[in-house]
């Protein structure tokens, strides 16, 4: 029923169209008018303006053809920079970009699942329950576009982000929450042939915190890193400021809650220890969750995957999707891995084969039954 031509036609299709974050624009135009031909309600929200966007968020709806509860399906629209100019061909098994910018399968790969198993499922009249669908924008800037959205219009109980890393079959159901946090050192400034005693150097305060803080992988659940410093001046003045960025995430709260505290003592510390002074700011993003094998959506998407004759897997994820929106607003929500590669780099890469089991993957969720 999945027709592999007409699904990479429409995989190229939106992978070839500019939808960096904020710039959804032209990808929301486009996905309005192919639902509407499919028979969907579409509507879309007003989140491009509160985020100085070019589009919001799209809620559509078909209704069903038989029995069942609604089932609502999920993917964002935008995709991380470098993501205009996307120029994508078939190279041997892949759908591959040119190699200046990303391919975008991250996430049109789960788009143009969507599309083609809606359509295959008319095309064979199937009966299927309700299906809902929200197109968010500007996922890749921490989970903003979803943030926005009002998840009170959904009916649906049983929610599947499709957004995932992973041979098609894996299910998420565990992911961290996130913090940020920016630090600004101040130091003082002196001239640095002259008089360099009288300075405190913002950038070795800087450094000092960095030095004693724990990074990176901190343990099986929990992670930190700095993204970010920032201080320019001439050589001869004894810089005076100088900004941290950085993130911390956890699937368990008082381990990330541990993790902040740790990194923010380590740059009082060094402020303390040099005369110089820290502001600190720290800012959650979103919450984490963690879901049971045997919730709706898992038992739906195992099934599913079963019926396809692909391996089941469920996991845990190290990254934050929309489902962590979703779940915080007490939606059950779980991630299907979508076979991609190489994700967030130019070398981004769809394999065929992958593509085409996501396809019939979703079509297998989408007529599952009722339960
Ligand atoms: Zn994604």
């Amino acid at each position: 029923m999945i027709n592999r031509e007409r699904l990479c036609r429409t995989f190229m299709e939106l992978c070839a169209i500019d939808s960096e974050p904020k710039g959804e624009r032209l990808m929301a135009d486009r996905l309005t008018k192919l639902l509407l031909e499919l028979g969907f309600t579409v509507s879309e929200d007003g989140t491009g303006q509160l985020i100085g966007g070019s589009a919001g968020n799209l809620f559509a709806r078909l209704e069903g053809s038989g029995a069942g509860e609604a089932l609502l399906f999920s993917c964002h629209m935008d995709r991380v920079v470098p993501g205009r100019g996307v120029r994508p061909r078939i190279a041997g098994d892949y759908i591959v970009s040119d190699g200046n910018t990303v391919l975008g399968a991250d996430d049109a790969s789960g788009l143009a699942a969507l599309l083609e198993g809606v359509t295959a499922l008319k095309q064979a009249g199937l009966p299927h329950p309700p299906l809902e669908l929200v197109l968010t924008v500007a996922e890749e800037l921490a989970l903003v576009g979803a943030s926005h959205f009002d998840t009170g219009r959904i009916t649906a109980r049983a929610c599947f982000v499709i957004d995932a890393a992973g041979p098609v079959g894996e299910i998420v159901l565990r992911a961290p929450e996130q913090v940020k946090f920016a630090a600004t050192f101040h130091g003082k400034s002196a001239h640095a042939g002259f008089a360099p005693e009288q300075g405190v150097s913002a950038i070795q305060v800087a450094a000092a915190a960095i030095g004693r803080m724990k990074l990176l992988r901190i343990d099986e659940e929990t992670t930190a890193n700095i993204g970010s410093i920032c201080a320019s001046g001439p050589t001869n003045i004894v810089p005076e400021r100088c900004e941290l960025q950085g993130e911390v995430r956890s699937l368990q709260a008082d381990k990330l809650r541990a993790q902040v505290e740790a990194i923010t003592a380590a740059m009082e510390a060094a402020a303390r220890e040099f005369g110089g002074r820290v502001e600190i700011r720290v800012s959650p993003c979103y919450p984490s969750y963690t879901l049971g094998e045997d919730c709706n959506p898992a038992r739906r998407a195992a099934r599913a995957a079963e019926r396809v004759g692909v391996p089941v897997r469920f996991k845990s994820t190290g990254g934050g999707s929309d489902a962590n929106i979703f779940n915080s607003r007490g939606l059950e929500t779980v991630v299907l891995s979508c076979g991609y590669e190489g994700v967030h780099t130019t070398a981004e890469r769809m394999p065929l084969e992958q593509l085409e089991l996501l396809a019939r993957w979703v079509l297998a969720i989408m007529t599952g039954g009722g339960e």
